[in-house]
């Protein structure tokens, strides 16, 4: 395995010591292996993590329909198996095929819990190595095994892509209108009508959707956990990725569900600056990643995506989902964080994803690196984004509906804008048309010194957000959709159940027991990633005093 650094290599082939392939080993059942026995193999919806004594096993990528089966690398005596798909509980797509006899020990993945929760020495090595083999496997043939086509300015490619990039899917990209496209195209007997489509060694999804990508890798709900969980965190933005963590952490069965994937509008975000032990910034995609391993190594159970609908608290509390599916829970944690607003122009909605953008990372950014693009907003993200797309090439126009910048920037970030020669800020100024046949091509902008049309293949739209809680029913909602909680609650707003409960609503506790709400969501909240995640995780405290569980 290739094209990676030496200290990854290194972290994805760790070479544990007597003690520590002791340990390991003890959690699992020893097997007799034999040459040319499958262990696992393509399809299977889990595997066991496999500790080899003295057997030989390599890892083959299937063959797909543009190239032949191909050993990707071999493991030998002391060494384990496995990668991140344990922890995401993804469907395998590799086949671990013994080739020399001896022994393995095999740990199922109950015991693989347990060995995760119990010896943090072994969890960390685990960790470490399913993270850098997952990098690895990105980088090279396995990212076969999932190739994705369709066209650049496609909305349904861009979600297609945005999704497998969420979950840190190995994948290639193809574009149907270039050559290497065209002959996949051909090789897997698919028209223009067939697009975006997933091809996977097996089959192909056409006309795709990442609801059916994730169904068929086994990224979705999978109600065969039995009975009721402790807490269904809904939104898996910087706020319910912190209530998981701690939630699951602290031994609460959590499930964490997202209608999109991981990340929230933080990872709409390239470059985070403001966030608590980042100095130099992290990206909003890669904050996402470490909270979302994080969660999983501490046993919460990651479903996307999963759209919540409904909180159906007839009898006990329920999440439903939008299959109709419901899942019983003890408590409930809204973290459905905020939507983005768009501009009512003409034409918006058939041009996002073909021209207009809600974020500004290197997928949104590929797509119109050094040609003239324009933020709207005059807020720390879009500040962000016009560096950052200044940084790919792109001239930027930011255009600011109050006269003045300084009025909603961070000083820092109005600085650096000003600085920049790749950047034009116009205050007092809108967006009044945009144009394009397939994809977005010119814009009107009307300002202080009359209208004009620009070119513009990237129109970036950071004009704020509003509370996603249209799902919601029966919960005290503020004049404006946000979710009221604890003392923001008026006693009208608490029913006959609190009396019959002889307690009142804890912190961050809505309306209705035992179901909570953090971050962007709630009233009052102060919109920040660091906030949402100080939410989410303070929350968990009221989650144990509501269902009677003590940390
Ligand atoms: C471009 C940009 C840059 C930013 N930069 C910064 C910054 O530098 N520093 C900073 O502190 N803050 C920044 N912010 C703000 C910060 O990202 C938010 O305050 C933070 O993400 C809020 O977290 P949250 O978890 O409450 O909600 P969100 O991040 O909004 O996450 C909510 C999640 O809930 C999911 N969801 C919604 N409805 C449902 C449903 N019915 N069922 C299932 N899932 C659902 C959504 O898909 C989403 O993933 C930025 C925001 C943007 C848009």
């Amino acid at each position: 395995m290739t094209g990676i650094e030496p200290e990854r290599e290194e972290a994805a082939f760790p070479q544990l010591t007597k003690a520590q392939f002791a340990r390991l080993s003890s959690f699992g059942t020893p097997e007799t292996v034999e040459a040319g026995e499958v262990l696992y193999g393509p399809g299977d919806p889990t595997y066991d993590l496999i500790v080899i004594e003295d057997a030989t096993v390599e890892i083959v990528q299937p063959a797909t329909r543009d190239a032949p089966e191909e050993s990707l690398v071999q493991f030998g005596p002391g060494a384990f198996l496995g990668e991140l798909n344990l922890l995401t509980g993804q469907a395998v797509y590799l086949i671990a095929r013994v080739v020399e006899d001896g022994r393995v020990h095999r740990i199922a993945p109950e015991r693989f819990r347990r060995l995760m929760a119990e010896d943090p020495e072994l969890s960390d090595i685990l960790l470490e190595a399913f993270q850098a083999r997952r990098e690895i496997l990105t980088h090279n043939g396995a990212s076969r095994g999932l190739e994705i086509i369709g066209s650049a300015m496609d909305p349904a490619s861009l979600a297609l892509r945005t999704y497998a990039a969420r979950r840190r899917l190995p994948h290639l990209w193809f574009d149907a209108d270039s050559v290497a496209g065209h002959s996949l195209l051909k090789a897997a007997s698919l028209t223009s009508d067939d697009l975006p489509a997933a091809l996977l060694p097996d089959q192909a999804l056409k006309r795709a959707t990442p609801g059916e990508l994730a169904e068929t890798l086994g990224l979705t709900y999978r109600g065969d956990s039995g009975g009721s969980v402790d807490l269904a965190v809904v939104g898996a933005g910087p706020a319910g990725l912190a209530a998981a963590v701690y939630a699951a952490s602290e031994g609460l069965n959590t499930v964490l569900l997202d209608g999109v994937g991981p990340g929230g509008q933080a990872a709409a975000s390239s470059r985070i600056e403001n966030y608590l032990g980042f100095p130099s910034g992290i990206s909003g995609g890669e904050l996402a990643e470490r909270a979302e391993t994080q969660a999983l190594k501490f046993g919460a159970r990651l479903s996307t995506p999963c759209e919540v609908v409904a909180i159906n608290c007839d009898e006990h509390l329920n999440a439903v989902l939008d299959d109709g599916t419901e899942i019983p829970t003890r408590a409930l944690m809204i973290a459905t964080g905020a939507r983005y607003r768009s501009l009512p122009l003409e034409r918006w909605d058939e041009l996002v994803g073909a021209g207009i953008f809600y974020a500004a990372t290197e997928l949104e950014a590929r797509t119109c690196a050094g040609d003239p693009v324009t933020v709207i907003g005059g807020g720390n993200g879009a500040g962000q984004a016009a560096l950052f797309l200044a940084s790919c090439g792109c001239d930027v126009t930011v255009a600011i509906r109050r006269p003045e910048i300084e009025s909603g920037m961070s000083q820092y970030l109005v600085d650096r804008l000003l600085a920049s020669p790749k950047i034009t800020v116009l205050g007092g100024t809108e967006v009044t048309r945009i144009e394009g046949e397939d994809v977005l091509e010119s814009i009107s902008l009307a300002g202080p010194a009359g209208e004009t049309e620009q070119a513009c293949r990237g129109l970036f739209c950071f004009i704020g957000a509003e509370p996603a809680t249209g799902w919601l029913s029966g919960v005290a909602l503020d004049e404006d959709g946000f979710v009221r909680t604890d003392v923001q609650l008026a006693t009208d707003e608490l029913g006959e159940i609190w009396s019959a409960l002889g307690r009142g609503p804890l912190p961050f506790e809505t309306s209705v027991p035992g179901v909570f709400a953090v971050g962007d969501v709630r009233h009052g909240s102060m919109k920040r990633v660091a906030a949402a995640v100080g939410e989410g995780a303070s929350a968990v405290r009221s989650v144990h005093t509501a269902i009677g569980v003590h940390a």
